[in-house]
């Protein structure tokens, strides 16, 4: 909610959508402005199709990238969570490493046989998966700023290199910015990074608090999908009209008004205040940022993959977490996952958190 809750226009847009009717099974000038929007915003995509939320958006995203190359295999980064599609809930991130079970009861051993699982900023992992099976890899999927084992940050080497190789192999990069997506830039990590994908999903602010995501890329990648192609996709709630002035109006404010600059301020105010109440404390921590997104990891050494973050001192992130619970701060609830803030987070509450969290680490 990066523009905090209930935003008097956003509601307004959906009231008065509302009023108008609810879905209509078809499609709408509203969605194709904001398929417009959304073409405007992001680098790589030039076609784009609204669906009902981040899990459908990586679920399709990956139909069309094995239709459109005829392969099977896709490579994805252990801790990156691309929503609860079968083939991808492997090594899953927040939910499920909080739980103790990176794979779900109920995903077949097929369902999964065809994912690759990488350890995330390892360029030679990526490197030996290219040279032994590259012609066999439909597509790479990840998260462009990882928010699901915590904040990691991807190398620009990694980045590149995933780039490099899919091209060079014919396979699909696919920036998962459900997250990132309008948060860490309003083009998402691709536009921060200068790295641009064959296929993005989208979600999370896209939708404007509604149940919205979205799918797109290249138009000759997405004329694969019907009826202009053959992938079947479809949804009778697909860019339904409540969903859709929420999130077009979510991205008309962000883009007339931008908050990123004063995101990244705050994002620098947090991540330094909360860094040095836990060296006072003397407790071992490390905090990764990119603009509103963060962690402060109770681990000595900087995170770079989920290995890394796997050695993260739970029980120290749930006494914090419960401490910031009694002061009044309200933290994501696991250790593995991203802290965002809104562009109503200004320095006056950015400070009475980082007080809070001074006051709960003293008291370990
Ligand atoms: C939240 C998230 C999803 C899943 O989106 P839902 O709307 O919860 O289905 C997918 N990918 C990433 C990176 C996410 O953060």
């Amino acid at each position: 909610m990066i523009l905090g809750h209930a935003q008097e226009e956003v509601v307004e847009a959906i009231t008065q959508a509302a009023a108008r009717g609810t879905s209509y099974g078809a499609p709408t000038e509203a969605e194709s402005r904001l398929a417009e929007q959304i073409i405007e915003a992001v680098p790589s995509i030039e076609k784009v199709r609204l669906v009902n939320s981040g899990t459908e958006a990586t679920m399709s995203a990956l139909r069309v990238a094995r239709g459109a190359t005829g392969r099977n295999k896709v490579i994805k980064f252990s801790g990156n969570y691309h929503g609860h599609v079968d083939s991808l809930l492997v090594a899953a991130g927040s939910a499920a490493a909080t739980l103790g079970a990176p794979d779900s009861p109920g995903v077949t051993p097929g369902a999964a046989a065809d994912t690759i699982v990488l350890s995330y900023n390892d360029v030679s992992g990526l490197q030996n998966a290219f040279a032994q099976q590259g012609d066999e890899i439909a597509a790479v999927i990840l998260e462009p700023v990882v928010g699901n084992m915590g904040c990691v940050v991807p190398t620009m080497e990694f980045l590149q290199t995933m780039r490099d190789l899919t091209s060079q192999h014919g396979s699909i990069l696919i920036f998962d910015e459900v997250m990132t997506g309008f948060r860490v830039a309003f083009g998402g990590a691709q536009e921060r990074f200068g790295i641009t994908p064959d296929m993005t999903t989208l979600g999370k602010i896209v939708g404007g608090g509604m149940p919205l995501g979205a799918y797109g890329g290249r138009k000759d990648i997405m004329d694969q999908v019907l009826p202009a192609g053959k992938v079947f996709q479809a949804g009778t709630l697909s860019g339904n009209p409540v969903a859709v002035a929420a999130g077009s109006t979510t991205l008309d404010i962000l883009k007339k008004s931008p908050p990123y600059e004063a995101l990244e301020k705050m994002g620098e105010r947090l991540a330094a205040g909360l860094s040095s109440a836990a060296s006072d404390a003397g407790i071992p921590h490390t905090v990764a940022r990119v603009g509103s997104m963060m962690t402060l990891f109770f681990n000595p050494d900087p995170v770079t993959c989920w290995d890394q973050a796997d050695r993260c001192d739970r029980d120290a992130f749930g006494r914090y977490f419960w401490g910031l619970i009694g002061e009044g701060v309200y933290m994501p609830c696991s250790q593995f996952e991203a802290l965002f803030f809104s562009r109503l987070h200004d320095e006056a509450i950015i400070d009475e958190t980082i007080d809070a969290a001074r006051k709960t680490l003293a008291a370990f």
